[in-house]
């Protein structure tokens, strides 16, 4: 995420996005308690005007995906959660899985959002709904790489890229998701060679965030690196020159185009498993099914929104194009994180 250390150490500190002093003074149901693992700045503006359309306040309190769901399991019956958003889709399905989510039926919320993108519908509505997508993509050193060297997740894993390859701790959870993906694609043994063969590669041992990795490939500590596509739209829109130093040394490539597809992840969120606010819950989730919110994911925070005809106004998302994506279940790819974890053990991927 794009926090100051400093502050993603105070996981779960509370932070009153809209919070005013006058706030006791309104019923309860005028308050939405959101526990986030979204920390995009550009967020703020779609918390923001919800509270101007309902009246409805937000509470957020913020953490990474792992830490909102140690806090629900916690809280258990006792949580103060109305909404959960998560950046990943294995952790959505997992949360389903442990019953931190309760199911929603919304027609606004089915007709907007696909069905592959909502999670298990046992007849009560689905138990959580993805609101953005994002890709996970490959950059690489302009003067020092071949594109097609490149071009696929398991060129990654080549000898012929050793010494070259930077990512982030295998365990954050969008290389747990990549990796879960490849499972399904060429099954656990060859996964487990394959991810043997990238920390084989490394140039350095994982460090920081996909930024990092991106100005890593810049300055020629790395060649190849991999990164969620907002995180490289962010500094291709930036006005900063030393952002824009780094892009004149990076490309990008959609892996596996000529194969199963790049890589997709999801963001999403779910009313709690013991809101006491499931009417502002239901009307939150819905808020962020609508155009203005989609909108604000895609121009925002460089994302795709997932409803269908949300004209994106966003010149990078212009610039990375159409891509083909892969077709694998979000639900396969949460089953195999826990068989993914012990391979990055057994092969030392950090
Ligand atoms: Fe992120």
């Amino acid at each position: 995420m794009n926090l100051p250390k400093t502050a993603r150490l105070g996981l779960l500190a509370i932070s009153m996005a809209l919070g005013f002093a006058g706030a006791q003074a309104q019923s309860d149901d005028k308050v939405l308690n959101l526990y986030s693992a979204r920390h995009y700045q550009t967020d703020e503006a779609l918390y923001a005007n919800f509270t101007k359309a309902t009246g409805i306040r937000i509470n957020r309190i913020d953490s990474d995906d792992a830490g909102v769901l140690t806090r629900l399991k916690n809280e258990g019956a006792s949580s103060p959660a109305d909404v959960v958003l998560l950046v990943d889709a294995a952790r959505l399905v997992k949360a389903e899985q442990e019953g931190l989510f309760q199911p929603v039926k919304s027609a606004t919320l089915e007709s907007r959002i696909p069905a592959a993108l909502r999670g298990t519908d046992a007849g009560k509505g689905a138990a959580w709904f993805g609101f953005s997508t994002r890709a996970r993509v490959v950059v690489y050193n302009k003067a020092t790489v071949k594109k097609e060297d490149v071009d696929t997740y398991a060129e990654l894993g080549d000898p012929k890229n050793k010494g070259r390859v930077c990512t982030r701790s295998g365990s954050h959870p969008y290389n747990l998701s990549l990796f879960g993906s490849m499972v399904e694609r060429m099954g656990a043994e060859k996964t487990e060679a394959w991810l043997k063969g990238v920390v084989d590669n490394m140039a350095r041992a994982p460090k920081g965030g996909d930024t990092d990795q991106i100005k890593a490939v810049a300055s020629g500590e790395c060649q190849v690196g991999v990164t969620n596509s907002y995180y490289l739209a962010r500094l291709m829109r930036s006005d900063k020159a030393e952002d824009r130093a780094v892009m004149e040394k990076v490309a990008v490539v959609f892996p596996d185009q000529q194969g199963a597809g790049t890589h997709v992840n999801v963001a999403g969120g779910a009313v709690a498993a013991h809101a006491k606010n499931r009417d502002a819950a239901v009307r939150f989730l819905e808020y962020l099914a609508g155009d203005e919110a989609q909108g604000y994911f895609a121009n925002g925070n460089n994302e795709w929104p997932v409803a269908r005809g949300v004209k994106l106004g966003n010149p990078a998302l212009d610039a990375l194009g159409d891509f083909k994506q892969e077709s694998v279940p979000i639900a396969a790819i949460g089953a195999n994180q826990a068989k993914v974890q012990q391979m990055l053990d057994r092969v030392g991927y950090k």
